[in-house]
């Protein structure tokens, strides 16, 4: 009967939210007994989910498309891109479908046009944690969809529209059903976790016979009872921030916090229309590392943003030398098709945005590597990703997958085995730039 069942390819660009769309929609394939091909030959359709996010990942869906429709011929598009659907239609007028993020429905309404679903129970086979893209050991949560901020570079709004927070009972059932189901590590996703549950009104839910709030500091707690590593991402310095952290010093939830802080100097992030631009974040992170000195602190910036001073970036540069962050990812800015920021005045000429984008990544490499030495010589505990000859790779509470660097184990004939998904303790004894070098523990 499986030789039977429809086949679908599918093709996933863009971000972990658009990851967890595809998880999606994986998940409802299977379950309605479709089977997923590796190749454009063997489906009898092609899904793309696409990303819309800046130019070059614009082109990358573009290009994806094309193949698809080079290679096969029947595509439904969705995902972020889809959202500009004129912009798919004029250049694949022979597409199946285009929809936006999130339109799982819309997805499966144009595969089903394509090749109705089998009716064979013995087909629904779908695991109940659903399919995922992830390894089996770590899973990204999505907690909302949408954002109400209107930052000036940044388009995601009008693609995904405001905010639209998951019922706090909702996130917790799924989190409990990944850990079930081998989970280990999960990473809390969104556009704006720290305004999780605003559109609910913060709405009273019960999970494990308990009252819960839709908030994000319930929510840190809530998953802090699972017993995995818990991380968090995307939140924005708001006040209520500093409650989370007693939870990290207690050991609840991950001391890490990914934040991006785009900018240090005030008009430059009044321009940029900033969520909580107004807060004092370097006597924030002061006071984060009094109460969790642990905590690890990832962030992103855009250097070159129109209007930047000198005197502006200079105050960025400071910002770096103060805040001590662990982790930093920057972006000279570039103009985003549709973004506000492409109508403010004093572009940046390009060479001074290189130029400035080279002192910061400068800089920060400094405090970076100086924050990996100090690691040295210290035993930590490493969740392994993947074990190869003679090397495992894993991360510690300090690194999270494919953004930050890796901890990589030279395994001894006399070592145990580790295994994906498996905490060993090691001894740390080297850094470069990005990565840090272990031996287990013994
Ligand atoms: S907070 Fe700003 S950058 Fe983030 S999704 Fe919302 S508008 Fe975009």
């Amino acid at each position: 009967m499986i030789a039977t069942a429809p086949k679908v390819g599918f093709v996933s660009l863009g971000c972990p939210k658009a990851l967890v769309d595809s998880e999606r929609i994986l998940t409802q394939l299977r379950t309605e007994g479709y089977q997923i091909v590796p190749t454009y030959d063997a489906a009898d359709v092609v899904v793309v989910n696409t990303c819309g996010f800046i130019e070059s990942a614009v082109e990358e869906s573009l290009e994806a498309i094309g193949e698809a429709m080079a290679e096969n011929g029947k595509v439904v598009v969705t995902g972020c891109l889809g959202a500009r659907a004129e912009l798919i239609r004029a250049r694949f007028p022979q597409v199946l479908s285009v929809s936006g993020p999130q339109d799982y429905e819309s997805v499966m309404t144009a595969v089903h046009a394509q090749r109705p679903p089998p009716h064979d129970p013995f087909l629904d086979l779908v695991p109940p944690q659903g399919i995922k893209l992830t390894p089996r050991h770590y899973a990204y949560l999505k907690i909302s969809e949408g954002c109400n901020h209107r930052c000036s570079f940044c388009i995601i709004p009008s693609m995904r529209g405001d905010l639209v927070s998951r019922p706090i009972d909702a996130v917790l059932t799924e989190a409990e059903r990944l850990v079930k189901g081998g989970v280990r590590e999960l990473l809390v996703i969104s556009q704006d976790t720290s305004a999780y549950g605003v559109d609910l009104k913060y709405a009273d839910r019960t999970w494990r016979s308990r009252q819960w709030q839709t908030r994000f500091v319930d929510l840190a707690s809530a998953l802090g009872e699972l017993g995995v590593w818990v991380r968090m991402h995307y939140v924005y310095p708001y006040p209520h921030v500093d409650q989370i952290i007693p939870l990290m010093a207690a050991g609840k939830i991950l001391p890490y916090l990914d934040i991006p802080f785009q900018h240090s100097h005030p008009q430059v992030l009044k321009r940029m229309k900033r969520p909580a631009s107004g807060e004092r974040n370097i006597e924030r992170i002061r006071a984060w590392r009094s109460i969790c000195p642990e905590i690890t602190l990832r962030s992103t910036f855009i250097v070159g943003f129109p209007g930047e001073t000198e005197a502006e970036f200079q105050d960025l540069l400071a910002f770096l030398e103060e805040a001590q962050l662990d982790r930093v990812g920057a972006f000279a800015y570039s103009p985003v098709a549709g973004a506000a920021a492409n109508a403010l005045e004093g572009a940046v000429p390009e060479d001074v945005k290189q130029e400035r984008l080279e002192r910061f990544m400068a800089v920060q490499a400094d405090i970076s590597a100086r924050r990996l030495q100090a690691r040295i010589g210290t035993t930590e505990t490493i969740l392994i990703d993947e074990v190869g000859p003679g090397v495992a790779t894993g991360r510690s509470r300090k690194e999270a997958p494919d953004i930050d660097g890796k901890v990589l184990i030279k395994l001894r004939k006399s070592d145990p085995r580790p295994a994906p998904g498996m905490f060993i303790d090691v001894a740390i004894k080297k850094a470069d730039e990005h990565d840090l070098h272990a031996a287990i523990a013994i």
